[in-house]
């Protein structure tokens, strides 16, 4: 009897003990909706993952790509950005990473904040800065991070993967997120005069659609 109830005992302690190591585990890990090679944390709220595939479902060269989006404090609303050890495993192993900042307290734009037009152009920036990195050899995207280090280079950068967006069909797009940021966010002067140097203008981005239009 005793060693019965002493056994209870012990399996009692042991299974609590395993129940709350997984309560650990799962609290620290994200967890992730797997669409094909992308995954998506599952924080990333609904409409916002709808507005995401308008993009995605279009540039059909990505979808071998292994793409992870999840929220993360970061200083712009988002960021994409290759995963540096997978850079070192050869290009079929290449993984890549958009973060979506989820800092309350972040004085530029808040994706809750943006209209879905504005954001399906956001979304398809950053899947055009994995487009580029695609394009490149692990030197040619490492040369990408230095020309980060420079306000010069980070302009440079940006306008390319603007001048992309509107190549790959959503100019008009890019355009409401443009002028979203400039004349409509909640987002603090400083910022608003950042993103202007950084990336291209809402006249710019129509300029460019135009020019692109008379190609044809
Ligand atoms: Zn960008």
């Amino acid at each position: 009897m005793v060693l019965k109830e002493l056994f209870g005992l012990i399996t009692g302690v042991l299974i609590s003990s395993v129940v709350a190591a997984q309560n650990t585990v799962s609290q620290k890990i994200k967890t992730y909706n797997k669409i094909g090679n992308l995954k998506v944390d599952t924080s990333f709220n609904k409409t916002y993952l709808k507005d995401f595939m308008v993009p995605y479902q279009e540039f059909a060269d990505l979808h071998n790509c292994k793409i992870k989006v999840k929220s993360k404090n970061i200083k712009t609303t988002m960021a994409a950005r290759p995963n540096f050890l997978s850079l070192l495993l050869g290009k079929n192993n290449r993984r890549y990473i958009i973060v979506v900042n989820k800092k309350e307290t972040f004085e530029g734009v808040h994706l809750k904040d943006v209209p879905s037009d504005a954001r399906i152009g956001l979304f398809a920036h950053e899947l055009m800065h994995i487009r580029d990195y695609e394009s490149r050899k692990v030197t040619g995207v490492m040369e990408r991070g230095v020309q980060y280090l420079s306000q010069k280079g980070k302009k440079q950068v940006e306008h390319y993967t603007d001048s992309l967006t509107i190549a790959a069909g959503f100019g008009q797009y890019l355009y409401h997120w443009a002028d979203y940021v400039l004349h409509d966010s909640d987002a603090s002067d400083d910022y608003k005069q950042y993103k202007s140097q950084i990336y291209m203008t809402p006249i710019s981005i129509l300029t460019q659609i135009e020019e692109s239009l008379l190609e044809y």
